[in-house]
Order: C-alpha cells, then sequence, then structure tokens
C-alpha cells in the first residue's frame, strides 16, 4: 500500500522530513523570501526586494519582438534548444560583454536559466561537503543560500568603501588553509554589489587576481549590474584581465527583463562541458522562446539606449535615497553611496538589532532587509539593506523618513547618542 493511500485513509499528515537526504536540512528559506509577502502590501513602502523596475521598458515593443518571433521562427522558438543555448545569442551575449571589455568566444558562454542557475551548477561542479567558498562581507543571500545547500563551509573576507580587501583575502587564505580545508573559490561581485552597492576600482581587481592566481584559487565574478552605472561606467570587467582564472556570470535579468530567466557563465574552455552536462541534467536546455526573444531584442531595438533610461530611471531613485536619508537618519548612521545598482547599505551603532526593530518598521509602513541575511556567521546585526530600485522617488522619501523615525526612536529608548 503506497504511502499516499496511508494519508488518505489516516488524515494525519505524514512526516516526510525524516525521509529527505541529509542536504535537505539547508534547504531554508531565505530571509528575504518570507519577508516578501509582508513588504508587498500596497500600503508598505518597500525598500526590501531588488526587483528591477519595469516601468522603463516599452511593453509595446516587447510584445511586437514576441509577436514576430512567433510568427516568423515560432518552430524553432517553442522547440527544444541546444544544452549550451542558442549560438546566435551567445555570439550576441559576447558583444554586450565587449562593452566591459571582455574578449569572449561564444564557443566558452553557457547560457543558464538566470545568472542563479550558473550559481548552483558551479556549486555542484566544485564543492564537496565542508569546502570553503570565500565571499564579501556581506555578501549576496541567492548566492549564499546555494553554497549552504551545497554544505560548503563559507568564510567572509572584509569589505570597505571600495569593496574587497586584498589583505583581507591574503589573510583569509592563509588562516584558511592553517587548518587544512580546500577552498574551491571566491566569489564576488565586482560592480554596485548586492548588498552594499560598492564598486571595486581597477587596482584592486589586478591584486585580487594576481592574488587567486598565485594561490589556485577560482574567482567566480558575479555582474548582473555592471552596465547600471550612472556616474559613470564601471572599470573593466575581471574576466578582460584574466580568462584562464576567472568564471564570469552575466545575466539580462537588469538590463533587460528578469522574467525571461536568461543569464549565461563565461568559462576557461577545460570547465565548458561539466557546465553543459551539469546544466542538461537539471533543465535539459534553456529556454529557446525566452533566448530568441532576446536575441532579436538585441538584434532590432536600441537595447543600449534602454539601458541608459533604466540607468536614468534609478539614478533619480539613489539621488532621492540619498537626500532623505541625509535629512532623516541619525548622525550616527553611516551609509554607501552607490555609483549604480541597486542598493545603499547602512550600518547603525551596534545596539540597534536591526532585525528586531523589523516590526517596528512594518507598523511605521516601511520594509527593509535586516544586515544579517547577507552574512553566514550571523553578522550584520546591526546593518541593513536599503533598495531604492522599484519605488518612486516620493514613496521612497516617505520611506526613508518613517524609518529613520523607527531608528531615532529605538535609538533613545535605548538612550544611545542622538546628535
Ligand atoms: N547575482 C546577484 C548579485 C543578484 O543580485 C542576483 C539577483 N538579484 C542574481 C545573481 C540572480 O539573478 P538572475 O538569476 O535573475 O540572473
Amino acid at each position: 500500500m503506497s504511502d499516499i493511500s496511508i494519508r488518505y485513509q489516516t488524515g494525519e499528515p505524514q512526516n516526510l522530513e525524516k525521509r529527505f537526504a541529509a542536504r535537505a536540512a539547508e534547504m531554508l528559506p531565505s530571509e528575504i523570501r518570507s519577508l516578501f509577502a509582508v513588504a508587498s502590501r500596497p500600503e508598505i513602502v518597500s525598500l526590501a526586494g531588488g526587483m528591477p523596475n519595469l516601468s522603463a521598458l516599452p511593453m509595446e515593443m516587447m510584445a511586437e519582438v514576441i509577436k514576430e518571433l512567433i510568427l516568423t521562427n515560432g518552430s524553432e522558438a517553442l522547440q527544444y534548444g541546444s544544452g549550451q543555448g542558442h549560438p546566435k545569442l551567445r555570439e550576441q551575449i559576447c558583444d554586450v560583454m565587449a562593452l566591459e571589455g571582455i574578449r569572449a568566444n561564444p564557443d566558452d558562454v553557457v547560457i543558464t536559466t538566470g545568472s542563479q542557475q550558473a550559481l548552483d551548477l558551479i556549486s555542484r561542479i566544485f564543492i564537496d561537503p565542508g569546502d570553503v567558498v570565500l565571499v564579501e562581507a556581506p555578501s549576496y543571500v541567492g548566492a549564499l543560500g546555494t553554497f549552504r545547500q551545497y554544505e560548503a563551509s563559507v568564510v567572509h573576507v572584509e569589505m570597505d568603501n571600495d569593496g574587497l580587501v586584498p589583505d583581507s583575502l591574503r589573510a583569509a587564505i592563509k588562516s584558511v588553509r592553517a587548518t587544512g580545508r580546500k577552498i574551491k573559490f571566491l566569489y564576488l561581485i565586482p560592480n554596485y554589489q548586492n548588498p552594499t552597492g560598492v564598486c571595486l576600482p581597477a587596482d584592486r581587481r589586478t591584486e585580487i587576481l594576481s592574488i587567486c592566481r598565485a594561490e589556485e584559487i577560482f574567482v567566480v565574478e558575479d555582474n548582473p549590474y555592471g552596465l547600471l552605472g550612472f556616474d559613470k561606467p564601471s572599470p573593466n570587467a575581471m574576466r578582460a584581465e584574466d580568462s584562464e582564472n576567472v568564471i564570469y556570470l552575466g545575466s539580462f535579468s537588469k538590463t533587460i527583463a528578469p522574467g525571461l530567466r536568461v543569464g549565461w557563465a563565461l568559462v576557461p574552455q577545460s570547465l565548458k562541458d561539466k557546465l553543459v552536462i551539469s546544466s542538461e541534467s537539471s533543465i535539459l536546455c534553456p529556454s529557446n522562446f525566452t533566448q530568441l526573444t532576446i536575441s532579436s531584442y538585441l538584434a532590432d531595438q536600441p537595447w543600449r539606449d534602454q539601458i541608459a533610461s533604466f540607468c536614468e530611471l534609478y539614478k533619480v531613485r539613489r539621488d532621492a535615497m540619498l537626500e532623505s536619508l541625509e535629512q532623516h537618519f541619525p548622525a550616527e548612521a553611516k551609509w554607501t553611496k552607490p555609483g549604480g545598482g541597486f542598493y545603499v547599505w547602512v550600518n547603525l551603532p551596534a545596539e540597534i538589532d536591526t532585525k528586531a526593530l523589523m516590526p517596528k518598521a512594518i507598523v511605521a509602513k516601511v520594509a527593509y532587509v535586516p544586515g544579517s541575511a547577507f552574512y553566514a556567521d550571523g553578522l550584520g546585526s546591526w546593518s541593513m539593506r536599503l533598495s531604492y530600485c522599484h519605488p518612486t522617488p516620493e514613496r521612497i522619501r516617505e520611506g526613508v523618513k518613517a524609518l529613520g523615525g523607527v531608528i531615532k526612536q529605538e535609538m533613545s529608548r535605548r538612550g544611545t547618542a542622538l546628535t
């Protein structure tokens, strides 16, 4: 008799957990995911999620691109495709990456279902339980979740306002190696980092690359925000300087639309086959429909102008957030001043616990992500990530004002100096 029939007979829910594989214990909801339900209520100003703002994307144009694709090439668009991704789009991706100084061969590009899938595949290929992955402190919550599921030991490396600190990287490598553990790769987001918004300068990129080459540690360069610089272009990608030791991840989620779920990995040749085989076992092939939608869009539409429109939209919002932080946050708070991307990172006095403060912020109708979500080791309790990408500038001002009030109130309740 099957378990399902047992359940139907008894009406008792089965405790499936004891039947799961050990790794399922690490499959936990992210803090951001559980916040979404609350943060998406219309009365709340959400400075929490990092959803791209699609109001600048002309929907009639997208509808035309899709209609034309189906009418002229529907039988290919709606068919299975290559596990590595469509050859034409892989060529076009090389043109996109050229904007950040990368010269690549389309044969080394593997198209994935968003760059999140590339993170999963790389983890699957490299990580045995207990292996070390070095990451920035703080780092992208989605990557931390993936590394955790593969039972990696995540070690954070110090950052400052210019991103990852090379000397701290040297020290981290030394202390991990002293424990006899294997370091599989350094994962970093050099441009307008999620969650801090900071951008790694060119000289640090070179120094970090040379440290990792010398130590035989792969660099996983995750770059979804590189083309979203508002004030000046970001430095060349790290992959532009090192084609042997860098695994580069790109995505159309922030420059076109995340719903298409198209990202890619540009990998050293020796890694390509493993990546394709690994991807085929999870998805067979990336969607031909969304790949060809993007391919037609890149071929026929002014995509560089579209990126410029996105930058304009985000810049106005970034400015609104920085101005209102200046106006409404206490003098003890310190925050980053991003030159692009979606995020500002705020450090508060150490006695403020941003996770515990969240219910009060919700009552004041504003949401953010507590800093501890971006650490694998429980740090970040007095920090928060604020994203400016989605609400209107007016709503951003409203939300920052409300949040500043909540923080000041908490500081005076605790007797923290208020200047
Ligand atoms: N990396 C970073 C740093 C991100 O911020 C995100 C999305 N927020 C991703 C990867 C995943 O993006 P996607 O799968 O949509 O390409």
